[in-house]
């Protein structure tokens, strides 16, 4: 059994990696233990991941705001707080804030993670299924 404390994932709060356009703020709920990593991520308005795809699947946990997510070749769809995605193995796909909310998820990442291109902006801003933003 492993204890991650809080004082350990509150200390890399604010941090911005490299597979994501915006200000993004990942905490790193459980480093990566027996091929499961767990972030809490926070996204500013507009921010988003680049593309990319989890191994073994992801599982987004919206906790807060409105956010936007997009599989390859199906349409923008919105994120609001409560609700779960499952992304398959392999599935390309990317997920962030809305044109104007902050969002807030826990991911649940299965084994390793394949990062790939940038979002356009053109993508990003792809009118929603449900004609919202
Ligand atoms: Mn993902």
């Amino acid at each position: 059994m492993k204890i991650i404390p809080s004082t350990e994932h509150a200390g890399i709060a604010g941090k911005v990696g490299s597979q994501f356009s915006g200000a993004v703020y990942p905490y790193m709920t459980m480093p990566s233990t027996d091929g499961v990593v767990i972030n809490t991520v926070n996204f500013t308005p507009c921010a988003r991941t680049y593309w990319h795809s989890h191994e073994g699947g992801q599982i987004l946990i919206v906790l807060a705001g409105r956010g936007l997510i997009q599989a390859e070749g199906g349409p923008v769809r919105i994120l609001r707080a409560g609700d779960t995605v499952w992304a398959p193995p392999g599935e390309r796909h990317w997920h962030g804030g809305s044109e104007d909310s902050f969002m807030t998820h826990t991911a649940i990442s299965l084994g390793v993670t394949s990062w790939a291109e940038e979002v356009t902006d053109e993508q990003f801003s792809a009118t929603p299924s449900d004609g919202e933003k």
